[in-house]
């Protein structure tokens, strides 16, 4: 009876979804061609506003009601001044109850380097957090994340996680997203409807960000909408810069993607040593003093990005996200519990220029040297270990291996380049420079 009645209740929803549907494109259809939308009185346009945000999904996802970031000063990762910091934040920004759950941290590799570099997410940091979800009776720890060239039997040594694991022997295990996989959908994604992630995600209760505050020569920013894009395995996400190489394209996937995972989620932001200049790994750790706490993404990547000194509208994962009316329907929503991001802003963070790369229409039709584009990545030789990775990553077939012997050194084809800025991020040596 039960289940009959909520089949009813689907679709009639279904229904009224398509109702919906079919009423904007009749009236978009009728406006269209007079061009009243300039003159069209106030009711009339706020009608057409309401009834585009009714159809649109999202705030059904999950319950998404939460507008508070807590940020709090910390400014070691010594566990006496940072996990009282980190609870505080918790409190502050509500973090839920999580006895007897199963909980997923999910920190930030871009590859395993030395938590001196400040490209991972540090692991007193994430040994910090284990502390707090373990004391707050979470029944099981996963910890993992996927970086663009993952090895087999990847543990993350090089960036010290490993070690933290495995203080907590039995508690805390290490999850290799390669391994098991499985695909989210989200039908109403703006540009991506599908994706390939680690099955870990169905068997936990919530999922525990924990991004680096960075800036990204790509998406200018990584924070916590970023940061999602590890649940896909290893070189998967390759694929994702060839079919969306434009920053606002790819920004719309990572928010697609954001929405598609469906789950309880949660973020503590390592601010306290970030990266500054070329990021998200070709950069120069920055000391900050922070870390910050929020149940909403958006609201947390907003904050921070305030913190270095960007325009946060300016940064498309920031601008997209806020398109959907999920995470927060105007920034003006969002609610500091401790400190304002204003009150700790760094005035001479180095960051990516927001550079236009050009109108699109314009660029087809130019000639190419007339084009705006942005900057081919360069090889410095000199630093260049010739390990390959760059050639590996690179999904456009514009890293090429040329020469051998001792005239052998990497070379990029810049009719191929979609400056996506993998390469840039996975040397090992700063050898590629943009
Ligand atoms: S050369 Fe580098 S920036 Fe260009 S497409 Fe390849 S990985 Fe991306
Ligand atoms: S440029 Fe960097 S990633 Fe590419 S081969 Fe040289 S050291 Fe390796």
């Amino acid at each position: 009876m039960l289940k009959g009645l909520m089949r009813v209740c689907a679709l009639a929803e279904i229904r009224f979804d398509i109702t919906l549907k079919i009423c904007q494109i009749s009236i978009i259809t009728m406006i269209w061609p007079m061009n009243i939308p300039v003159a069209m009185p106030r009711l009339c346009r706020k009608f057409i506003k309401c009834s585009l945000s009714i159809g649109s999904e999202y705030h059904t996802i999950y319950n998404m009601n939460t507008y508070k970031v807590a940020i709090e000063r910390c400014d070691s990762y010594f566990p006496e001044e940072l996990i009282p910091a980190l609870k505080n934040a918790a409190k502050a920004a509500d973090f839920p109850d999580i006895s007897g759950k199963k909980v997923l941290l999910k920190p930030n590799i871009v590859f395993d380097g030395a938590p001196e570099k400040a490209i991972t997410t540090h692991p007193d940091f994430l040994d910090a957090v284990i502390q707090i979800v373990l004391e707050l009776g979470a029944s099981r720890v996963f910890v993992g994340d996927s970086p663009g060239l993952q090895g087999p039997n990847f543990k993350a040594r090089g960036c010290g996680f490993d070690v933290v694991i495995q203080k907590y022997e039995e508690e805390v295990e290490w999850v290799d997203f390669t391994k098991n996989k499985t695909e989210i959908k989200f039908p109403k994604g703006k540009v991506q409807q599908r994706f390939t992630v680690s099955s870990i995600i169905n068997e936990v209760d919530l999922i525990i960000n924990l991004p680096k505050l960075k800036t990204h020569q790509f998406m200018l920013f990584t924070g916590a909408l970023k940061n999602t894009f590890g649940l896909v395995p290893s070189v998967s996400k390759s694929a994702f810069h060839v079919r969306y190489s434009s920053r606002e394209a790819f920004a719309s996937m990572l928010v697609d993607l954001n929405l598609a995972v469906r789950k309880p989620v949660f973020a503590f932001m390592d601010a306290i040593i970030g990266m500054e200049g070329p990021g998200p790994s070709g950069g120069t750790p920055r000391e900050i003093g922070l870390v910050l706490a929020s149940g909403n993404f958006l609201a947390m990547d907003h904050a921070a990005c305030t913190i270095i000194g960007y325009p946060p509208e300016k940064i498309p994962t920031n601008s997209d996200a806020l398109t959907r009316r999920y995470w927060l329907k105007d920034f003006s929503e969002i609610d500091y519990p401790l400190l304002r991001p204003e009150e700790v802003k760094i005035g001479d963070y180095v960051k990516i220029p927001l550079i236009k790369t050009g109108n699109k229409l314009l660029n087809k039709i130019l000639p190419k040297f007339l084009r705006k584009r942005p900057p081919v990545p360069r090889i410095n030789r000199d630093l260049c270990i010739l390990c390959t990775d760059c050639f590996k990553i690179c999904a456009s077939e514009a890293m090429m291996i040329v020469g051998d012997g001792k005239s052998k050194h990497m070379q990029v084809n810049s009719k191929n380049c979609i400056y996506c800025y993998c390469c840039h991020e996975i040397c090992p040596a700063k050898a590629i420079e943009v």
